[in-house]
């Protein structure tokens, strides 16, 4: 089957500022759905719409593959699995955030906070995501992948890749034969995905070191042999390497920067009070995302041994060696 058949793609409509989302319909046997929009009406009736185009309907869907739980990707999937029967695969790390929003943040207060974020912020954070509650329902029923796995179509496979740093749980589906990767978040054409804070119980910080995570599975994507990247928003990317390369060369511009801000600055600063000093301004979950990305880029620093960090009255501070 030639490539155009055999994968067809829909923009469903989102409330965040990324814009739609792009879900995948593998034409084939069994019947793939690659990603779903949010949980809403306007969704839903995108995707409907988009399926009849194609001479679908919800319940001839087969199988849900959920490249990250974020809800744009994820929201519908419990509901089509209910219409249809058809099997969730995601991510076992992705559940807790699928199972709900006001959970999933308010166990990153702790950490949040011992990278400086305020109280006070946090509070503003939360009352800005509010309306993340309901545009997913809990996750019930489904498999749990890892990557590794190889899913089979009638006469081709498809590959499951482990691709941590936007998500714990990020999952990239590689179609080898016809060399088509649907690479949810982890790449895009025209931004570069935020490796999101993510807690781990097992970390001296509490957790994750999700951009060298992310780093590490740009390496992994690089050695596939690629001829199109469909990608979870805007358009596809047809020179893998050329993006990898780019957003390579856009995260040590931002190291460097954030670290000659430290050599600047003649006192220690918190992950938070870098991230005002980069940004100037940040609102709502805003606060969160340049905290996660500038913890990012300390570790890979901290790595190099370009700067230090120690914990103070329980804050995490960082200055240049
Ligand atoms: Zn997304």
């Amino acid at each position: 089957m030639e490539e155009a058949k055999l994968v067809s793609h829909f923009r469903i409509p989102t409330i965040f500022s990324i814009g739609p989302i792009n879900v995948y319909i593998i034409n084939a046997e069994p019947l793939t759905l690659i990603d779903t929009g949010l949980q809403n009406a306007e969704a839903e009736t995108a995707l409907k719409a988009g399926l009849h185009s194609l001479g679908y309907s919800m319940k001839d869907i087969r199988r849900i593959f959920i490249t990250h739980g974020d809800y744009d990707h994820s929201g519908l999937a419990v509901k089509i699995s209910e219409v249809s029967g058809a099997t969730i695969y995601v991510h076992e790390m992705e559940k807790l955030k699928m199972d709900g929003w006001n959970k999933f943040i308010a166990r990153k207060a702790d950490v949040l906070m011992a990278g400086g974020l305020p109280a006070r912020v946090f509070e503003k954070v939360i009352a800005a995501t509010q309306n993340r509650v309901g545009i997913a329902q809990p996750l019930s029923e489904y498999t749990p992948l890892s990557g590794g796995e190889i899913l089979p179509f009638e006469d081709f496979e498809l590959e499951v890749y482990y691709t941590p740093g936007h998500a714990l749980g990020h999952l990239c589906f590689f179609l080898r034969k016809q060399g088509i990767l649907f690479a949810g978040d982890t790449l895009l054409a025209h931004v570069t995905p935020n490796p999101q804070l993510e807690i781990d119980e097992n970390a001296r910080d509490g957790r994750f070191k999700t951009l060298k995570q992310y780093m590490d599975s740009l390496d992994l994507l690089e050695k596939l042999p690629v001829y199109k990247v469909f990608t979870g928003h805007g358009r596809p990317v047809f020179d893998i390497k050329k993006r990898i390369a780019e957003i390579k060369r856009h995260h040590s511009r931002r190291g460097k920067i954030i670290a000659r801000v430290l050599a600047d600055n003649a006192k220690p600063l918190s992950p938070y009070q870098l991230a005002l000093e980069l940004y100037k301004a940040l609102d709502g979950y805003n606060n969160v995302l340049g905290v996660s990305e500038i913890w990012g880029h300390l570790d890979i620093l901290q790595e190099a041994g370009v700067i230090e960090g120690w914990t103070e009255k329980g804050g995490h501070l960082f200055k240049t060696i």
